[in-house]
């Protein structure tokens, strides 16, 4: 314990901190280094530890009191060592830090604490693939999956029909004991889920043979899942009530259904928006003229400026993708114009594009040679 960190820089709080303070800071770090969330991590193990031993020592008063005076010096020679602690006891009120901070970090009723009243089942999931069309209008689709319902033979008992559950023994069917455990802390109390009935307070010993004592039958269930208009890939749908069935009467758990857009062969998205190209071709771009752009909405017909440039960008104001809380918005599509140079030309049409460049100085063609000049000085 050489070079110890001083606990209040390790929680990140000011001297003065007050207990709230001291228990928000911990709480942020326990969360952080937790070795449940950083399995086989050994520097989050430390940290945890060091995070630890601090708010054990500024949660107490007498000990705060202590250490404010002597610092670390005050518990070096005091200890029976447990758990390498400098006898911190971990016995007593740590157990109620912990299952303070740890009920609600994992989500309350899960991990450490049994809940033995009205539960909601487990989300399922599940995915669709959609055409590039269909993510824009919207649609439906039917969904097979299998589907957990209560055994309509034992009501969902789990008991063999004509015998119902025992009250569990190790629990008096509350579902959670309470074990006392050495952990790298010291001795910790923990409430835990029961181990012979697994949190559900009874024993059923002739199972029911439908279900196989579980209460729950499987089943494949088609699903309908109504896809809004504007649905982007990787989004999900929720489809209430259809997950996993609630335990002890509470409601069943969603649906959730990934939805998978596939590529189009011409549009590509973004957001809100659509991106295409569209080939105009030379005479097009100098002269101006109508061309045919397919868009989501069917092909539109759009008047190309004179003198327009390769790679004009041009807007197609609200034929894009409609905003999935209101579908009378949209977005744009954006179309950038391909400046298309012939190949493969006949002859006339290389005469008469040799001509067209001589109108504007002949910049392309090959510089005419003296002789071929005298030869239209005299000629002409
Ligand atoms: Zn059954
Ligand atoms: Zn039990």
């Amino acid at each position: 314990m050489a070079d110890k960190r001083d606990y209040y820089e390790v929680l990140g709080v000011d001297r003065n901190a007050d207990d709230a303070t001291l228990k928000k800071a911990y709480r942020q770090l326990a969360k952080k280094y937790h070795p449940d969330m950083n399995p086989g991590d050994k520097e989050a193990e430390a940290k945890f530890k060091e995070a630890t031993e601090a708010y054990g020592v500024l949660s107490d008063p007498d000990k705060r009191r202590q250490y404010d005076q002597f610092g670390h010096a005050a518990f070096e020679n005091g200890g029976g060592g447990a758990g390498g602690f400098g006898g911190f006891d971990f016995s007593g009120d740590m157990g109620d830090i912990f299952g303070d901070i740890f009920g609600d970090l994992f989500g309350g009723g899960g991990r450490r604490r049994a809940n033995n009243g009205p539960m909601k089942g487990a989300n399922l999931r599940a995915s669709v693939n959609i055409m590039f069309q269909e993510a824009i209008t919207g649609c439906d689709k039917e969904l097979e999956i299998t589907l957990k319902d209560p055994c309509t033979k034992c009501n969902g008992t789990g008991a063999k029909p004509g015998t119902s559950p025992e009250t569990c023994k190790k629990c008096n069917g509350s579902g959670q004991v309470v074990m006392t455990q050495q952990s790298m802390f010291g001795m910790v109390r923990n409430v835990t889920v029961c181990p012979d009935c697994q949190g559900t307070g009874k024993i059923i010993r002739e199972k029911c043979p439908d279900c196989r004592g579980t209460g729950f039958t499987s089943s494949r269930k088609k699903i309908q899942v109504s896809i809004p208009a504007g649905i982007d890939d990787g989004q999900s749908i929720r489809i209430r009530d259809k997950g996993e069935p609630g335990t002890n009467g509470g409601p069943r758990g969603d649906l959730l259904v990934e939805v998978r857009v596939a590529r189009h062969a011409i549009f590509q998205r973004e957001d809100m928006n659509i991106f295409s190209t569209a080939d105009i071709s030379f005479a097009q771009a100098a002269l101006g003229g109508t061309i045919r752009i397919p868009t989501v909405d069917g092909d539109v017909e759009y008047e190309v400026k004179p003198g327009t440039q390769p790679n004009t960008r041009i807007r197609l104001k609200g034929k894009g993708v409609p905003s999935l809380r209101n579908r009378s918005v949209r977005g744009d599509h954006y179309v950038t114009l391909n400046l298309k140079v012939p190949t493969n030309l006949s002859s006339e049409s290389k005469e008469a594009l040799r001509k067209f460049d001589e109108t504007l100085g002949g910049s392309g063609t090959k510089k005419k040679s003296f002789k071929e000049k005298l030869k239209e000085t005299f000629e002409g």
